[in-house]
This record gives structure tokens, C-alpha cells and sequence, in this order.
């Protein structure tokens, strides 16, 4: 079958035609073209991050450079062309990045495809929706060229949640959740996904599943927690002096913590990210209110310039901006989290996130500092805390307007004896107890919850 790279120009550059464009460029100094072809670009770093709900290529750079992709079917191809760059050994080394679990990527192939255009051809599992962006540098990061390959429909964290629950005795309980009550939440999506169809008569539930009333769920299903591993992927969150990235604490400990709630006759938890890679902050705020969870946790590791600094916080949503300078810091910290992590949502995404905003938070605000105030009350039984009320500051993840929703920033991890704290499995067991005695104390105090009322 025509290759892309058959059909498309040769791969090395005819000697004669690279000549005239340097002869062309002594004449012509302000053609656009000369610098590039004077100082290509250098790839430094090839990263990939899979995960069932999109997988993402991020080829970090020197320069800011420009590329066009477009898609081919059958089979399955996404080709990206970059402008301004030769092939190197980091740009060849995507070849070997690419893992054979990935859901979307089969392989790539990697060329010379015109001078200074290097050729990606992604052979692919399943058609995609890509979307292709750059981000400018942040942080520890250089210019990045990012290529998100989401599949064609959406996926719902409904279905998600549903897939999880195979031979939960609740499954009946979560399925009839799943077709009565989801309209009301969007399903998170980009540009040129379309959304799973609605499935009226979905494949019934396992035997052990327990009939659910119809039209009465939310009185019947237990008690939904939404847990929210901070960072991952390309954004490590705060890093310790061990080298312990926070990212990857919080997931331990929010796996931790999902495994104890489940156990319980009238709980389940919900995670917004289930391994190491990058969700947006609204999407994780949708993918909450799209499983009606009751609760919203996000689980973080602060991060201070003194490595002195130490000690447990929980926080809640601040309506008119943060208390205190460092409160401010931290809120600005955290939702760096997109910039980092790098975002490029479609419209769609970002006038849901505008509705989230405009909505009144004030009930949530006084759920959220109930359960926060327990919470920490728990946690002050493990570990020192760093301020004993909860601290308010505007935290993007935080503003489900319906869904009493903290943070929690477990312990220092630029504080070195904090660091080796949350490395243990032992610590991380004893945070995560401590989250769910919190959240048993709140719920046997409020049974009358803000979203079932
Ligand atoms: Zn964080």
C-alpha cells in the first residue's frame, strides 16, 4: 500500500536544492527562512505518556517551532510534520518510547520528509481525535510540542466508573445511576470528539448485583468520593530533595485510599486519574460531577522555599481570592498546573468551565469546610499540621459549585524527614486512614447531604 513516506518527498534532501535556498538567502536577508536553516532545531527530550483516556507525546525543543499534522485512514495514521528541525538521536529515540500497551499508538516512523521537515507517522490502534499544540517554557521545561491523540468518542467517566464496579455487589446500584441521573453533567471532550452514544439498555449487571428502585438513585447508591491525584504526566508537582516527585505519592496514596473506601458496605470512590498522566484541572471538576460524586478530594504535597516548612493543610474554596500571601502562592502554585501540564482545550471545554465558575459556590463553601475541619481533625492525629483551621484559597479544582470539594496538602515534600515520611507505604496507609475517619465522622454527622437534598 502508498506509504506517506513514499508519497511524500524524499527523504534526503537533494544537495542542489539546499543550495539554491542558502544562495537564494544572500540575496534575500530577510527571508523568514534563512535563520532556520541556519540554526535547526534541536530536540532535547522525547516523552510518552499513555493512559487509556488519551496518550500524549510531548517533544521538548530549544526553539519554538511550528508543525501540521493531519490524519489518514486505513489503516489508521496520524502524520505531523515538523518545521525547523533535523533528525537527532532524541527525535529517534520516539521509536523506542512508544509502549505495546499503548491504546492509540501501534507505532512511529520517524524521517527527514523535505530539508529542515522531519516526518511523524504515527501507525495507530483506533481512530483518534488529535490535538496538536505547543507550550511555551515553564518551569523546568524548554519550548514543548505536544501531540494528544484522544480517541474519536469520548470517553465517560460514567463508564469508567461502571467497568470498575464488574463484581461489586453495588454494580446494580451504579448502573441504574449510570442511566438516570447523568444528563446533568456534561461528558468531558475535545475538538472533533464525538460524544458515546446515550445506550438506553446498556448489558445488565453481574448476578451478584442488587435491583435498584428506578427513578429514586440517588436515595439508594452509596455515598460517591471523587478522589483527585494532583499533577501527573508532564506535571511532577513539587519535587523533594530525594528526588520523590509529588505526582507520585498522590496517586499512591489516593489508590490507598480508594481500596479502604470501596471496602466499605455504603462507599465507593471515583479516581479522576488512575496512573501517571496529565488531566486538566476542569476536566477533573467535570469528570466529578459527571459520576455525581458526593464529595471531591484532591490530594497534594506542599512545597516551600525552607525546606523548615512541614506539617498537614486542608483547604476550601475561597469565593473572593486567598487569605493570606501564601495561601495566594499555593493557589497560584497548583493551578499552574495547566500551563505545566499544558492544555489546549476546545471552546466547548472552557465555556463549561465558565458555567462552573459563574454558579454560587456558597453552600458548597460551608459543606466543604465541615468536612474539611473533620478531616483535619484526623489527620492532626498522624501528623503535625501546618495551620489547625482550614486555609481558603481559589483553587481551580475546587469549584464544583454542587460537590463539597477540599484539598488536602498531605505533608511537605520539600521538607526533607516529611519526604522519607511519604515515601513509606506505612505513612501513606496512615493519611489515607486518616481521610476516611474523617469522612465517616462527616457523613454520620450530615446525613442529610447537600447534593441529595
Ligand atoms: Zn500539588
Amino acid at each position: 500500500m502508498a506509504d506517506v513516506f513514499e508519497s511524500a518527498a524524499p527523504m534526503n534532501t537533494p544537495v542542489p536544492l539546499r543550495r539554491k535556498l542558502i544562495a537564494g538567502g544572500c540575496t534575500l536577508l530577510v527571508l523568514p527562512l534563512i535563520p532556520k536553516l541556519a540554526h535547526a532545531a534541536t530536540i532535547v527530550a522525547v516523552r510518552t505518556w499513555p493512559a487509556d483516556e488519551y496518550t500524549r507525546v510531548t517533544l521538548e525543543m530549544d526553539t519554538e517551532l511550528k508543525a501540521e499534522h493531519f490524519t489518514l485512514d486505513k489503516p489508521h495514521r496520524l502524520v505531523v510534520d515538523i518545521d525547523g528541525v533535523r533528525l537527532s538521536s532524541a527525535i529517534n529515540d520516539l521509536v523506542s518510547r512508544i509502549k505495546p500497551n499503548d491504546p492509540y499508538i501501534r507505532s512511529v516512523r520517524v524521517g527527514q520528509n523535505r530539508p529542515n521537515v522531519v516526518r511523524l507517522v504515527f501507525d495507530l490502534k483506533q481512530d483518534v481525535a488529535p490535538q496538536v499544540f505547543t507550550l511555551k517554557p515553564i518551569g523546568e521545561y524548554k519550548y514543548r510540542l505536544v501531540l494528544d491523540l484522544y480517541p474519536k468518542v469520548a470517553q465517560d467517566p460514567l463508564m469508567a466508573l461502571l467497568k470498575d464496579s464488574q463484581n461489586d455487589p453495588l454494580a446494580g446500584v451504579l448502573e441504574n445511576l449510570a442511566q438516570n441521573g447523568a444528563a446533568e453533567a456534561p461528558i468531558p471532550s475535545v475538538k472533533g470528539q464525538r460524544l458515546p452514544p446515550p445506550e438506553p439498555s446498556r448489558s445488565p449487571a453481574p448476578s451478584l448485583a442488587i435491583p435498584a428502585p428506578q427513578g429514586n438513585s440517588r436515595r439508594n447508591r452509596p455515598i460517591l468520593i471523587a478522589l483527585d491525584p494532583g499533577h501527573g504526566g508532564e506535571d511532577p508537582g513539587a519535587t523533594g530533595k530525594r528526588g520523590t516527585h509529588e505526582k507520585d505519592i498522590v496517586l499512591q496514596i489516593a489508590q490507598r485510599l480508594k481500596k479502604m473506601i470501596d471496602a466499605q458496605p455504603n462507599m465507593r470512590a471515583y479516581l479522576t486519574r488512575d496512573r501517571d498522566y496529565f488531566v486538566p484541572l476542569n476536566v477533573r471538576v467535570q469528570k466529578a460531577r459527571r459520576v455525581q460524586a458526593d464529595l471531591f478530594i484532591s490530594i497534594h504535597a506542599d512545597a516551600w522555599v525552607k525546606p523548615s516548612a512541614r506539617g498537614s493543610s486542608v483547604w476550601a474554596l475561597s469565593e473572593h481570592g486567598a487569605t493570606s500571601t501564601a495561601a495566594r502562592w499555593l493557589a497560584k502554585k497548583e493551578n499552574d498546573a495547566d500551563l505545566i501540564g499544558g492544555i489546549d482545550l476546545g471552546s466547548h471545554n472552557r465555556q463549561v468551565a465558565q458555567v462552573l465558575l459563574d454558579l454560587s459556590t456558597g453552600a458548597q463553601i460551608n459543606d466543604s469546610i465541615k468536612v474539611g475541619s473533620q478531616i483535619l481533625q484526623e489527620i492532626g492525629k498522624i501528623n503535625r499540621l501546618h495551620r489547625n483551621h482550614i486555609e481558603r484559597a481559589g483553587f481551580a479544582v475546587l469549584k464544583a459549585p454542587d460537590i463539597p470539594s477540599i484539598l488536602i496538602e498531605t505533608a511537605f515534600i520539600s521538607n526533607p524527614e516529611e519526604e522519607a515520611l511519604l515515601r513509606t507505604p506505612a505513612h501513606q496507609q496512615k493519611i489515607a486512614s486518616a481521610v476516611l475517619s474523617g469522612v465517616k465522622d462527616y457523613f454520620a454527622a450530615n446525613p442529610a447531604l447537600a447534593r441529595r437534598a
